[in-house]
């Protein structure tokens, strides 16, 4: 059997988990209990239940209550909510669109840009995104043992043009803090590099994330710190993620946001004009607004090429430069993001 442990954790085991690992716990993971909770009619359930069969659902309590009950609409609802459509094939869709098994030379590390490589810190998730690009990916195969690590770290000291690590996952933050500060420790005993980058959406989905054990060691860190959040609508932005925010700017982290285009959620420009406005308030600054990746189960969230354009050009007109997010698209074999 493979060992499964990413990295060597000590903790006793009469530990006391961090308030954020108990809510992770209890995290919804069945379509009964959301509608349920969110007083949604029966006749979601079956689309639900075919949606859950193909891509399990996980919703914790911290991202539920910004959901408004009654209303299948909502856009947070939309989601994290299973659909039938998640189970239609259309062609071009696939289970692995960016053809990142093409570029992993060690296991658990994926190498694709120039300058920098990208680490599967986590194969877990603290919430199940119905348009997720990786909601295929092989994590059974990616969650290197400790001995397996020493490859990928081995792969960064040997390759001098690496400047920068990106954390990803699943979402690296649900890593416990030991194994994160211990990563972080070899990452920077690495003298070429530089940066260090986190692409979580765990301070959005359960601001808690943002703890005491977190905010050490990304302040300790002789690595610059720079976080991707991925948050796709303003009402993801709560009192509890501004704190989480801020509490992140003062342990030194440069905070960025990028967003995925989804139909019926935020393909509106007064939608994307108060997400930008809301992020800056946060202290986040807009990046990247991604196209829907054609990933099977994802299709009905597409937005067409034009309609995107048309959309970010009117978008110019409601918002400063600095807070226009740049639209992109990624296309597997490319050495950059594409923009559109
Ligand atoms: S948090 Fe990120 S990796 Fe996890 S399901 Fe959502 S989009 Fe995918």
């Amino acid at each position: 059997m493979q060992e499964n442990i990413i990295i060597a954790d000590k903790r006793p085991s009469t530990q006391i988990y961090a308030s954020w690992q108990r809510q992770l716990s209890q995290a919804i993971r069945d379509p009964a209990t959301l509608c349920k909770r969110l007083n949604l009619d029966d006749s979601w359930l079956p689309g639900a239940a075919t949606g859950h069969q193909l891509f399990e659902i996980c919703v914790p309590d911290a991202y539920l209550t910004r959901i408004a009950p009654n209303d299948p609409n909502d856009p947070l609802l939309r989601q994290v909510l299973p659909v039938s459509d998640e189970a239609s094939t259309p062609q071009g869709y696939v289970t692995d669109p960016l053809e990142e098994a093409e570029h992993q030379p060690v296991k658990g590390l994926i190498h694709k840009y120039a300058g920098r490589v990208l680490l599967i810190a986590s194969p877990a998730c603290a919430i199940n995104c119905r348009y997720c690009f990786r909601r295929h990916f092989p994590y059974s195969d990616n969650s290197p043992s400790r001995a397996q690590w020493q490859e990928a770290l081995d792969y960064l000291r040997a390759d001098t043009t690496l400047h920068e690590a990106i954390l990803s996952g699943g979402d690296p933050l649900a890593a416990n803090d030991r194994q994160l500060a211990w990563l972080v420790e070899q990452l920077e005993n690495i003298p070429h590099l530089k940066r260090l980058r986190i692409h979580t959406r765990l301070p959005v989905v359960i601001p808690d994330r943002v703890d005491d054990a977190l905010l050490g060691w990304l302040a300790a860190t002789r690595l610059q710190k720079v976080m991707v959040l991925h948050i796709n609508h303003a009402n993801e932005i709560d009192q509890a993620v501004i704190d989480a925010c801020t509490r992140l700017k003062q342990a030194g982290v440069t905070l960025l946001n990028q967003s995925v285009l989804l139909r019926g959620i935020n393909d509106s420009v007064s939608t994307l004009a108060t997400l930008s406005e809301r992020l800056f308030e946060a202290g986040v600054l807009p990046y990247y607004l991604h196209v829907v990746d054609p990933v099977q189960g994802a299709a009905h969230f597409d937005v067409p090429d034009e309609e995107a354009k048309t959309l970010v050009k009117q978008l110019l007109e409601h918002l400063p430069g600095f807070l226009m997010p740049r639209l992109v698209r990624e296309v597997p074999g490319k050495t950059s993001k594409t923009p559109l």
